[in-house]
């Protein structure tokens, strides 16, 4: 990019257009007037007697040339395009450390062996609803990497089998 830019972020350009000193500014070049209106260069000339300034004759200009300081930076669109220096950098893949947040729901069906008040084991519904009171009172029973699932909802609840925890 080009060493004179003082705008501070790529995008402050249009497309095509760089930072030049007035004194660059050749017939055809735009110049960036107001928020993307370009206003094309007729002539630039040198002022006679006055060698820090060119005359720049903008099109629609009504009252003939505008005098420029020589050094002033200018938003320009060139009519023979951008030089090497004055591209803008390619986009590069860099590094980045960031913390990110995954939401997901998980429905798993296991059977498991748990140990249970007798009295819950009279149906299913009472299994189900004594299991989902309780339910972080099983969390070591389950196995297999369920437990990073922070947001489990027991659903359902069915016996398999049923044998006494003392026999
Ligand atoms: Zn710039």
């Amino acid at each position: 990019m080009s060493k004179l830019c003082a705008h501070r972020r790529p995008d402050h350009h249009v497309d095509g257009e760089t930072c030049r000193y007035a004194s660059e500014l050749k017939p055809g070049d735009q110049i960036n007037v107001l928020n993307g209106v370009l206003v094309r260069v007729l002539q630039a000339d040198p002022i006679e007697d006055a060698e820090d300034w060119i005359a720049v004759l903008l099109d629609g200009s009504v009252d003939g040339p505008t005098p420029l300081a020589r050094d002033s930076i200018l938003p320009v669109r060139p009519a023979d395009g951008l030089r090497p220096d004055e591209m803008p950098a390619p986009d590069r893949d860099v590094e980045v450390r960031a913390t990110v947040e995954v939401t997901e729901e998980v429905v798993y069906e296991a059977t498991l062996t748990l140990t249970v008040p007798a009295s819950v084991t009279v149906d299913d519904a009472a299994l189900l609803a004594h299991l989902d009171a309780h339910w972080s009172d099983y969390n070591d029973v389950i196995e297999g990497g369920a437990g990073t699932v922070t947001d489990q909802n027991l659903s359902d609840a069915r016996i398999v089998q049923r044998k006494d925890a003392t026999s």
